[in-house]
Order: C-alpha cells, then sequence, then structure tokens
C-alpha cells in the first residue's frame, strides 16, 4: 500500500513522516510548484512537540525556536490582562516551541525529501479521486 498524501504543508511533510517511520509508503503532492518557507510565528503546543520528538526532531526545533515559559496577554498600555505558564513550566512532559512556520517546514521538508527521489512532488494539485 502506498499513501498519498495531498499538501506538503507542515501536516502533509510530518505525516509522511511518521508513516515512514511506520513502515508505510507514501508520496506527498503539492500544487505548488516549490515549497516556499512563508508564514509567522507559531506555537508548536506540547502535544505537537511530542510528535516532532518521536521522529527526533525536537532538538532540531529547539535549535529553530524558543521554549516558551509563559504566555502573558497586556492592554496596550501594558496592564497585564492574563498571564498563564506554558510547555514544561505548565506541567507538560514537552515543552511548547514558538517557532516561524517557515522555519519549521524547511527542514521537514529536507528530511522528506531524503526518504526518496519522489516522496514530494510538486506542481501537482488534486482535483478529485475515486
Ligand atoms: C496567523 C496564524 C497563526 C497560526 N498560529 C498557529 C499556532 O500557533 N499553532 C499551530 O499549530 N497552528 C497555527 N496556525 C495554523 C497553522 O498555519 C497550521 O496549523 C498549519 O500550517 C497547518 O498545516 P497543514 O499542512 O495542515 O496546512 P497548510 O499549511 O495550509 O498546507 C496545505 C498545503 O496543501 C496544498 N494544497 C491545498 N490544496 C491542494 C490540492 N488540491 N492539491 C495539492 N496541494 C494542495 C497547499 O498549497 C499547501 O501547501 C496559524 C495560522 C495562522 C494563519
Amino acid at each position: 500500500m502506498k499513501v498519498m498524501i495531498v499538501g506538503a504543508g507542515i501536516g502533509g511533510l510530518f505525516t509522511a513522516l511518521r508513516l515512514h517511520a511506520e513502515g508505510i509508503g507514501c508520496v506527498v503532492y503539492e500544487r505548488g510548484e516549490r515549497i516556499r518557507e512563508l508564514g509567522v510565528g507559531i506555537n508548536v503546543l506540547p502535544f505537537a512537540a511530542r510528535e516532532l520528538a518521536a521522529v527526533g526532531l525536537l532538538d532540531r526545533l529547539d535549535e529553530i525556536g524558543v521554549r516558551t515559559g509563559e504566555l502573558v496577554y497586556a492592554h496596550r498600555l501594558g496592564q497585564e490582562i492574563i498571564r498563564r505558564p506554558c510547555g514544561l513550566a505548565a506541567g507538560f512532559a514537552h515543552p511548547q516551541i514558538s517557532v516561524h512556520h517557515g522555519r519549521l517546514q524547511g527542514p521537514l521538508h529536507r528530511v522528506v525529501e531524503r526518504l526518496g527521489a519522489d516522496a514530494v512532488r510538486t506542481g501537482h494539485r488534486l482535483i478529485g479521486f475515486e
């Protein structure tokens, strides 16, 4: 069985890694002609960090991101609205890591590309299936 993954975002790329780790072959199809490292800052929550750790990517994530210890919302004049601990500081077994979306997608893409010459096929848009 070979699994077809549509979309080379962080979801599709990570799914390819997990399937590969389970010995299940897959191909990622991406409609874009190339994968560009775009996006904004995102938070990799502890349950997501756990999954990245399971495929050996936690160290890499630490290199490109920041372990978030606390989340603080404040009024525009600085008055605090809410403050709460995150990740390890909140008692989770895995950290919360703030990272730029593109800087996470890029390394994931490079790891998945190493799974095979045809592991990621760009310029392919899914228009239907049966
Ligand atoms: C401002 C902002 C802040 C965010 N903050 C967080 C956060 O803190 N934490 C968090 O977990 N998430 C956050 N997100 C959401 C985050 O972007 C998603 O969790 C993540 O990018 C989803 O990845 P994905 O691979 O599922 O989808 P996407 O990144 O959307 O990737 C989908 C891919 O599929 C391709 N595609 C689509 N249709 C087709 C088709 N028909 N055929 C072939 N290819 C196709 C697209 O070109 C794209 O490359 C945030 C999003 C925004 C906009």
